[in-house]
């Protein structure tokens, strides 16, 4: 487990070799190896700082079972820290207890927002559960385009308005139209922007305040790295997030950019896009998640 991370640390594991305690002056080179791991997965730097103090918290003074090389040892709560950070298990969508569950997507442009609409709708459909995607970005005609056309590869209906309407009162007739046809989910694609916008933030915050989601997800793409925690701290902030999805996971990234979304908005990752194709969405796993990370 973690051989590149487990190989870059033996230098300093070989000075914790002999010792009974873990110690403030011998783990110092191993914290700097974590750090350095860390951050090479594009963990935010701010985010690193508090996740190596807390290590080290935890380390010292921890006894060195006898037997288990303290290095090891080390790794090992690095590893069960990293975990309990990102959420120990997998916590699924919020479901309301009246139909329909109203799910929010939020996210920059580009993230995979409209693809992880129709993922989730997809998912949803495998566990038997019915659903309703709705197209309020009226700024971008082919993003509702897009969505129509993933929602006939799916076999899951569509609520479109076209660009003329308002996208609140196309978020607020979408739900209505849930209830009537009586599916119990319905996910609400929305506007994005490359960057963050005023506009977009309070258009976002009015269709929170009229649909009431049970769950709010921001997609945030993994392959964004530092940014990510910037990113995920003005969502949080200004609309209030629930969860996160996780986009891209099929890149070259390490996935740092999870460890940062969790601990900037202490919302857990509920899913995580490994692939274009509307089937590539997985629950996030944790332990999974951290193996990457130091590896
Ligand atoms: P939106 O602007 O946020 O709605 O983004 P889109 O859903 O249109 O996705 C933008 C691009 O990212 C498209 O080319 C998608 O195929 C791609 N994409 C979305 N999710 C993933 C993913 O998990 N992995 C990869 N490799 N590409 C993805």
């Amino acid at each position: 487990m973690f051989d590149a991370l487990a190989e870059r640390l033996e230098d300093a594991w070989k000075k914790l070799r002999g010792q009974d305690k873990i110690s403030q002056s011998n783990i110092q080179e191993a914290l700097k190896e974590v750090r350095r791991a860390l951050i090479s997965a594009d963990v935010n730097l701010q985010v690193v700082k508090g996740f190596v103090a807390e290590v080290e918290k935890k380390a010292l003074g921890a006894e060195v079972i006898s037997g288990v090389n303290p290095g090891q040892q080390f790794i090992k709560i690095v590893y069960d820290e990293l975990v309990k950070v990102m959420g120990e298990s997998n916590i699924p969508l919020a479901k309301a207890s009246t139909p329909p569950t109203v799910i929010l997507m939020a996210g920059l442009q580009g993230t995979g927002k409209t693809t992880a609409t129709a993922k989730l709708a997809l998912f949803l459909r495998k566990e038997k559960r019915t659903c309703l995607m709705v197209a309020t970005d009226v700024y971008r005609p082919a993003a509702i385009d897009q969505l129509i056309t993933l929602g006939q590869q799916i076999e899951v209906p569509v609520f479109e308005m076209g660009t003329d309407a308002d996208p609140v009162e196309i978020a607020r007739l979408g739900v209505e139209k849930a209830k009537e046809l009586g599916v119990d989910t319905v996910i609400i694609d929305t506007a994005g922007r490359l960057q963050i916008d005023q506009d977009m933030m309070g258009e976002l915050a009015r269709i929170k305040a009229t649909v009431k989601p049970d769950d709010t997800l921001l997609v945030v793409d993994a392959m964004t790295g530092q940014e990510a925690a910037t990113l995920t701290h003005t969502f949080h902030e200004q609309i209030g997030i629930t969860g996160a999805i996780l986009t891209k996971l099929d890149g070259d990234t390490r996935g740092g950019a999870a460890l940062s979304v969790r601990q900037v908005s202490g919302q857990p990752i509920k899913f995580v896009g490994v692939g274009e194709k509307v089937e590539a969405l997985q629950p996030f796993y944790p332990e999974r998640m951290a193996s990457r990370i130091l590896n």
